[in-house]
């Protein structure tokens, strides 16, 4: 017998049909004699029609009252997927976060979780209970309930599977696990049975949202064996683990990101501190910045280009212009048409020539690179966007064709 922690998405419960069809996949992995916990997000898009809902009220809310309104969805789902097992006549209850002591910090809408209480849960589980449990929320100590940000039941889960030791944390959403690349754009693409947490969260960060980034934080920090698998097909998932050893494949995976934009910094002075400066500023107005490259000087003169999110073009651009005198440049050159795609692979830290055998596949597809970035499980590239498809197919080809 294990204890086993299945957590569904809100698609996989929006409406009675397909709560049913959760509730046949919780009743039987209880049958087979497990623990069962559960943990529910809100039905479909009931969490965005309670944003807007609130924005017809009042458009600047306190965000206190944002996450008692919002809270709201999840409790929906678990008090109808509850109903749903208790008509199949099997024990079941459904639970809050403040009722199985899911404490938080204050900050309300993006609550960090500080400790997850287990007794309320091990006492159902005791009485042969399923155990169903309302993801996303909390409770500080105020006792005034919190959110975890958006996507949030994904750490809900994991922080409970790692409380309770559970043997599995089994995410189940509308795709049926973690592929080499979009499986909707990219031919042969295929699913894997394995991939690291390191893995995961380099996918995650670049598009590849199958999971909440923070929750496979957690999962890594506490060692939590997570599934990500299908609601609707009963096929084996993607195991989201410290080590993988089934695959030997030299790469996992391969992601296309197209909110980046690039930015060319032209002559600035060659002289100690320039680069401080200039990262300085961006940093002292919260713009992350990405890939970084500085060309050979010439003249006395050097240009510095990065990368950016989309989202704070303006932004950076404005804070550069603010600072001009200080930095000393002649133009900044904002390409917004540029995608960044990367492989990603743990097995890449012990084999060589993945970098030539991705830029032979870029050579292939006759795309030129603007700029390279490399990490110890990662290699990331700069193309134009309109060639960014043809590139990632290319490089699928090579590293994954037969
Ligand atoms: N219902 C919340 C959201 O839509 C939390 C979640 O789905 O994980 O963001
Ligand atoms: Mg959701």
């Amino acid at each position: 017998m294990a204890l086993i922690v299945q957590k569904f998405g809100g698609s996989s419960v929006a409406n009675a049909e397909k709560i049913k069809r959760v509730a046949g996949i919780i009743t039987d992995t209880y049958k087979a004699g497990n623990d069962v916990v559960v943990v529910l997000s809100a039905q479909g898009d009931t969490t965005d029609d309670l944003i807007e809902k609130a924005m017809e009220i009042n458009p600047k809310p306190s965000k206190r009252e944002m996450d008692m309104l919002l809270s709201t969805g999840e409790q929906i789902s678990i008090s109808l997927c509850a109903m749903c097992i208790e008509g199949m006549g099997i024990p079941v209850i459904s639970l809050t976060g403040w009722q199985i002591g899911m404490i938080t910090n204050s900050t309300y809408s993006n609550a960090r979780i500080k400790k997850v209480g287990c007794d309320r849960i091990r006492k159902e589980l005791d009485k042969r209970r399923i155990v169903i449990v309302a993801g996303f929320q909390g409770i500080n100590k105020y006792d005034d309930i919190t959110t975890l940000g958006r996507g949030g039941s994904d750490t809900t889960a994991v922080a409970i599977a790692a409380a309770m030791h559970a043997d599995l944390c089994q995410i189940y959403t509308d795709v049926d696990g973690v592929y080499t690349a979009d499986p909707r754009k990219v031919q042969g693409a295929r699913k894997l049975q394995e991939i690291t947490y390191d893995e995961m969260l380099e996918l995650a960060s670049m598009g590849a949202q199958v999971l909440h980034n923070r929750s496979v934080e957690m999962a890594k920090r506490y060692c939590v064996d997570l599934e990500v698998l299908s609601s609707y097909q009963r096929v084996p998932g993607t195991k989201v683990k410290e080590v993988t050893n089934m695959e030997q494949t030299k790469i996992s995976g391969i992601a296309k990101d197209n909110d980046t934009v690039s930015i060319g910094i032209v002559g600035l002075k060659d002289e100690p501190g320039i680069a401080f400066k200039l990262f300085r500023v961006l940093a002292a107005k919260k713009i992350n910045v990405d890939i970084i490259l500085q060309s050979a000087a010439k003249d006395s003169s050097q240009d510095i280009s990065f990368t950016i999110s989309k989202n704070d073009t303006e932004a950076c651009v404005n804070a550069l212009e603010e600072y001009k005198s200080v930095l000393g440049f002649s133009k900044i050159i904002v390409n917004t048409k540029v995608s960044k795609i990367s492989i990603v692979g743990a097995g890449m830290m012990s084999a060589s020539g993945i970098a030539a055998l991705m830029f032979e596949a870029l050579y292939d597809a006759k795309v030129n690179i603007s700029m390279i970035s490399t990490s110890e499980i990662k290699i990331s590239v700069i193309v134009d966007e309109q060639y960014a498809d043809r590139a990632v197919q290319s490089i699928h080809n090579k590293f994954f064709g037969d």
